[in-house]
């Protein structure tokens, strides 16, 4: 050390000048362009976009847009970055190509922020009245590059990813007129009013940039839409896409249950906060599915068969109402932290325990009450979210509050141990702390009282509005201090916002019912399998697989993780005979008698093992049983209101 010192020293002595001082180290390199921070001010000028939706071969979409300017110089145009409804950065950039911008007709350059890659910076040349923008989007082809939005029969049309707009001000104070080639012959659905048709291309009225970011749409080949408030001043309508035309053909009661969901939902909440409302119903295999909430309208892509084999298809059943619901719970009252000005301002998900928990809540019970699912399917359901919820060690290290951070941190990519790291837990195990909240209501007041009068109170204000109503927790606290007096904030800091380790099963018990297994499973439990085409291991040895025999889920500390096992290994034999599933289950059954392990040929790569899952409880199941004696709040929870 000393004589590398003094070879250095001895260095310096002979350096010129420039060498003497000691470097100051890196400095700051300098900022890109300034982009305007939005102000809550009107941008002067009518915005126009249209898209031709035609390419049906190569799934392109083609945009036109006009931005209307009033001086020349510098100017930020911005993509949208952050998606309401996905409470995170998803915009989907990487399929934005081709984007040239014009004025008076002449190309001029763009520049991308380097630090805000959804911003744009052009300089608008001197006398330009207006700045023309084109781009393609690319969108998937393949259905690893992303959700398939369109087919030969239909297609999924968002707004907010096929259009620009000018930086500096709310979303709120520019208008915007859209317009769209559809296919010749396809029904076109959204929440937007149609301003007529001109040469192939359907003209929709002005709206903010908020409201077209909000009113996505839908086309189909096969189409239909069936009235679900029939007569009513606000038209409600299942605007229904499908596949192949057989598979639009609702029977009467399936369409009377669709109704009733609108009735339960005007019961529940004394309000609506829309002038008409269209869900966006979309039934194929070919397209990809969706849940997305909007204030008007909500997109909802499930099963192709959801009318034509109702019985087998419960577990997709509680989609509309929940996607409706948010129509109060989260587009209408909103999480003040979540609200933004423009969608390429952060948003923060702190409440999202109650935009999407309670949001679960209702939708199941709505499901219930409305007749979508059976009491008994709402119970079997319920069954399996509190098992989810009981197995899920990764409470014990994290709290609920701290997943409203996965749609940033996770982006719904899979993950190896999704028990122990957690994921968007507050749908779900939100939903069982509000079941835990109602059932102390009810138990407090004598059943006088429920989350129903909660959900009233705090949803049903400013009734016609769909101007969003911001909230915080403290708001949250008080309503619920106003349907009964407690302490909620050390109830939701508990259950929400800190680690709790205890499974949140206390709704269940005080509903009257608790969570048990058996060797059967519900029905409900097995449509949830076919639906995810799984088989669901994870109560016994602790294994979800794939019908084609990959592990795809192991269950933290659970039989098949002590035995190694993780995703990507593929079954190929159960105690030396090749794989099948029901042999497995059978041999899991037996194991039972016995005390030799379970032993299976396991395929990872080019490495073969055999792994011995020493495990003897059978098959297990959830379910829920009434504990008699107790008074049954569930069933009086899934009931129709009258
Ligand atoms: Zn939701």
């Amino acid at each position: 050390m000393k004589s590398a010192l003094f070879a250095c020293a001895a260095a310096l002595l002979v350096s010129s000048a420039a060498f003497a001082q000691p470097s100051p180290g890196p400095q700051p390199y300098p900022m890109p362009p300034k982009t305007d921070a939005p102000q809550d001010t009107a941008y002067p000028g009518l915005l126009k976009v249209q898209v031709d939706a035609t390419d049906l071969e190569r799934h392109i979409f083609r945009v036109h847009e006009t931005i209307p300017v009033a001086r020349s110089g510098p100017m930020t145009i911005l993509y949208p970055q952050w998606l309401p409804g996905n409470h995170g950065p998803s915009g989907p950039l990487k399929t934005v190509g081709g984007i040239a911008f014009h004025a008076g007709g002449k190309q001029i350059p763009w520049m991308r922020d380097p630090v805000d890659v959804f911003a744009f910076h052009i300089d608008v040349p001197a006398g330009a009245t207006s700045v023309d923008v084109d781009f393609d989007l690319l969108s998937a082809v393949a259905g690893d590059e992303g959700r398939i939005v369109m087919t030969p029969e239909m297609m999924s049309l968002q707004w907010i990813s096929l259009a620009m707009y000018p930086a500096g001000h709310y979303t709120r104070r520019i208008e915007i007129e859209p317009s769209v080639r559809f296919p010749e012959g396809w029904t076109p659905f959204s929440a937007l009013e149609s301003a007529g048709v001109e040469g192939g291309v359907t003209r929709y009225k002005p709206v903010t940039f908020e409201t077209l970011a909000d009113s996505p749409m839908i086309a189909g080949r096969y189409a239909r839409r069936i009235e679900l408030d029939p007569g009513a001043s606000v038209p409600v309508g299942l605007d229904v896409i499908a596949d192949r035309p057989e598979l639009l053909d609702a029977t009467a009661p399936q369409i009377e249950i669709h109704r009733q969901l609108v009735q339960q939902a005007y019961k529940l909440y004394g309000s609506h906060h829309y002038n008409h409302y269209d869900f966006l119903f979309s039934l194929s295999d070919r397209m990809g599915g969706s849940g997305l909430e909007h204030h008007r309208s909500s997109e909802d892509g499930t099963v192709p068969d959801y009318f034509t084999a109702w019985n087998k298809n419960a577990a997709a059943r509680d989609l509309l109402a929940h996607e409706y619901t948010h129509s109060w719970n989260g587009k209408f009252r909103r999480p003040a932290d979540l609200w933004t000005p423009n969608f390429n301002v952060p948003m923060r998900g702190s409440l999202l325990w109650v935009y999407e928990g309670q949001t679960q809540y209702w939708g199941f019970v709505l499901s219930g009450r409305s007749g979508l699912l059976s009491k008994q399917e709402a119970l079997d359901a319920l069954a399996a979210t509190a098992a989810t919820y009981a197995y899920r060690v990764g409470r014990e290290w994290r709290s609920v509050e701290d997943t409203t951070n996965d749609p940033i941190i996770a982006s719904r990519r899979p993950q190896p141990w999704m028990s122990f790291q957690r994921s968007e837990d507050y749908y779900s195990e939100g939903q069982l702390v509000w079941l835990d909240a109602d059932t102390l209501i009810r138990e407090k007041s004598g059943g006088k009282r429920s989350l129903d009068d909660f959900a009233k109170g705090f949803f049903g204000v400013e009734n016609g509005s769909w101007t969003p109503v911001t909230y915080t927790f403290d708001d949250v606290v008080a309503a619920l201090n106003k349907v009964e007096p407690y302490d909620w904030a050390k109830f939701l800091n508990e259950r929400i916002n800190q680690v709790a380790p205890k499974p949140p099963l206390d709704g269940l018990a005080r509903g009257g019912w608790k969570l048990i297994y058996t060797d059967t499973p519900t029905d409900y439990f097995k449509s949830a399998e076919a639906r995810r085409k799984q088989t669901d291991l994870t109560y016994s040895i602790g294994l979800m697989i794939s019908r084609e025999a990959d592990i795809t889920g192991v269950q933290w500390d659970g039989p098949a993780f002590k035995a190694g096992l993780t995703i990507g290994g593929k079954i190929l034999a159960v105690n030396g005979i090749a794989y099948d599933v029901d042999r497995l289950k059978d041999t899991i059954a037996e194991a039972r008698k016995g005390r030799d392990p379970i032993m299976l040929l396991v395929k990872k790569g080019d490495h073969f093992s055999t792994v011995a899952i020493d495990y003897h409880g059978g098959l297990r199941y959830p379910r829920l049983e009434r504990i008699e004696g107790t008074p049954d709040l569930l069933s009086a929870i899934y009931a129709p209101k009258k």
